[in-house]
């Protein structure tokens, strides 16, 4: 997505360890027109395939998975909440999740109410790096008994691997933007086409 590509390269800034810092757009200010552009993309992408719920994890997901459901006929969207502990009462799937940014392990929960083994999932989520969250929502989605149909990426990280392993594996991953190299020295941010 040219408009994506060209936010990253001009409001992007590329940090030491691989992480790429787009808080102008994306992770702290967010533009909604943006993101509006981005929902109509994916809905691009997938069209034909039925969706009845998009999938998300708090922080960053929610916003721009609030406007892409516009795209996709108001479906519901849930966000996975980052717990601080897990509690057992059997009333929600639970799985971890190894965080990037922060580098530590953390549980993820979604209420048994907001995913049901008739759902037809979309995953959405603002970056895809090696992999972690995305396995974390599929397993929820598995334990829920619900169908995965599709992956939303807004920037994913293809030097990463974990958008390649996911495709390897034969799910539908669109991400809008998928920065091939990133240089931390020079700032040079690359892209696959
Ligand atoms: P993964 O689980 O695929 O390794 O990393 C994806 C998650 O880590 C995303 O949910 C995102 O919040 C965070 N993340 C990974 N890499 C970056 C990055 O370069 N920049 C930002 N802002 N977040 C990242």
């Amino acid at each position: 997505m040219q408009e994506l590509e060209e936010r990253i390269q001009a409001e992007g800034t590329v940090k030491a360890g691989d992480v790429l810092k787009v808080d102008a757009f994306l992770n702290h200010q967010c533009d909604v027109r943006l993101f509006d552009h981005m929902g109509a993309a994916w809905a691009e992408h997938f069209a034909g395939k039925t969706i009845t719920k998009i999938l998300t994890i708090e922080a960053s997901g929610i916003g721009i998975a609030c406007c892409a459901a516009r795209h996709f006929g108001d479906v519901p969207v849930v966000f996975a909440k980052k717990a601080q502990s897990i509690n057992l009462d059997g009333d929600q799937y639970t799985t971890t999740v190894y965080s990037f940014t922060k580098q530590k392990e953390f549980p993820v929960i979604v209420s048994k109410k907001y995913l049901n083994p008739g759902d037809h999932v979309l995953l959405i989520d603002d970056f895809l790096a090696n992999g972690k969250a995305l396995r974390g929502l599929i397993e929820l989605c598995g334990k829920a008994g619900a169908t995965v149909e599709g992956i939303g990426i807004a920037v994913e990280k293809g030097f990463q691997g974990g958008g390649d392993s996911l495709r390897a594996e034969g799910y539908d991953v669109d991400s809008l933007a998928i920065v091939e190299s990133m240089d931390p020295e020079t700032g040079k941010i690359e892209f696959r086409h």
